[in-house]
């Protein structure tokens, strides 16, 4: 459903070329889940304003595919995007996208617009559709009428995802969709889109710094560092069996209940994107960093069956 080859997402800042997303390439199937794990600034949210074909100025796409069912989505112009992708075959979750409803229309008001505009309903028909979606996510008709200010954070979100979902589109991209929510609203909000997953065999990908939300609903992992896939496969493959010293280190901050293995966390800061370090770029904080590594990039290798690992620790094995 969806090939994304050799993407470059790029800045032109004054400072110079932001590197934000360098040389990507991964693919998802219909129906699958891809969760997409790094640290702040790694390119997590580039990647996928890129998949909307909307990257905000200075940046745009430099280079690369991306397929959505065979039809190139860097190769299109705004107006074809805006025509066939974006909200009908893709749709995204903003970070904080909850707390963007705009104060002065119902929910009714905010989710009719796309209905009346792009499928041409009447105020009726999109009033019977919103009030399915709203039961999709948990939520009665009485809040057709209600203002955003009135709703707690977890209901506002339930919008937002019912709203990702209005158009029915193959794939859903949320960008950190639980993070400013709290515990028990967060495993219920993980609760939603579980189901959703389950009723509607959409494509989504998921992206977040916190493993823990990817563990709870992807089938595949990409793990990103200053702008690169350094590691790719199944959930399995990559919490079961992390080869990246990055995706280790990761792995390693997340607290577990039942183990006695110390939490650790990885020293340093990720690099600026507009001079990244040559060769390896996560050499300056790596524990078995060689000299290769600070001179040559390592390639991307297949380790098993669609567990891919850029590291010269595994392409020198
Ligand atoms: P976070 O988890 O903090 O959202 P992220 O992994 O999603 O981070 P991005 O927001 O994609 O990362 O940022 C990737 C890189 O691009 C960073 O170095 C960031 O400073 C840079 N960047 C992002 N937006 C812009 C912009 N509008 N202009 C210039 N540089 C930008
Ligand atoms: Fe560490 Fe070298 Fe592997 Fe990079 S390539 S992760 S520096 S061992």
């Amino acid at each position: 459903m969806l090939e994304v080859k050799g993407l470059r997402t790029y800045y032109f800042t004054l400072k110079g070329v932001v590197k934000a997303v360098d040389n990507v390439t991964f693919s998802l199937g219909k129906g699958e889940v891809l969760g997409v794990a790094g640290e702040s600034g790694s390119g997590k949210s580039t990647l996928a304003w890129s998949l909307m074909g909307y990257v905000p100025p200075p940046g745009r796409i430099a280079g690369g595919q991306i397929l959505l069912d065979g039809e190139d989505v860097a190769k299109m112009s705004e107006d074809e995007l805006r025509r066939k992708v974006r909200w009908k075959k893709v749709s995204m979750i903003f970070q904080g996208a909850m707390n963007a409803l705009t104060p002065v229309f119902t929910i009714e008001d905010q989710m009719a617009e796309p209905f009346i505009i792009h499928m041409n309903m009447t105020k009726r028909e999109a009033r019977e559709r919103i009030v399915e979606l709203l039961k999709e996510v948990g939520l009665d008709e009485s809040f057709l009428r209600r203002y955003p200010h009135e709703l707690s954070g977890g209901q506002k979100q339930r919008i937002v995802i019912a709203m990702a979902l209005l158009l029915n589109p193959e794939l859903v991209i949320a960008d950190e969709p639980t993070t400013a929510l709290d515990v028990v609203v967060q495993a219920q909000i993980m609760n939603l889109f579980k189901k959703i997953k389950k009723e509607y065999n959409i494509s989504m990908i998921f992206i977040t710094h916190d493993l823990s939300i990817i563990a709870e609903i992807a089938d595949k992992v990409a793990v990103m560092y200053a702008g690169k896939v350094v590691e790719l496969g199944t959930s399995e493959q990559i919490f079961l069996n992390p080869q990246h010293p990055y995706t280790q280190g990761l792995l390693k901050s997340i607290p577990k209940l039942r183990s006695k293995e110390k939490i650790s966390w990885i020293p340093g800061t990720p690099p600026n994107l507009v001079t990244p370090p040559p060769g390896c770029r996560f050499h300056p904080r790596c524990p078995y960093v060689m000299d290769v590594c600070k001179r040559d990039e390592p390639p991307m290798v297949e380790v098993e069956p669609g567990h891919f690992v850029a590291c010269h620790l595994i392409s020198r094995r």
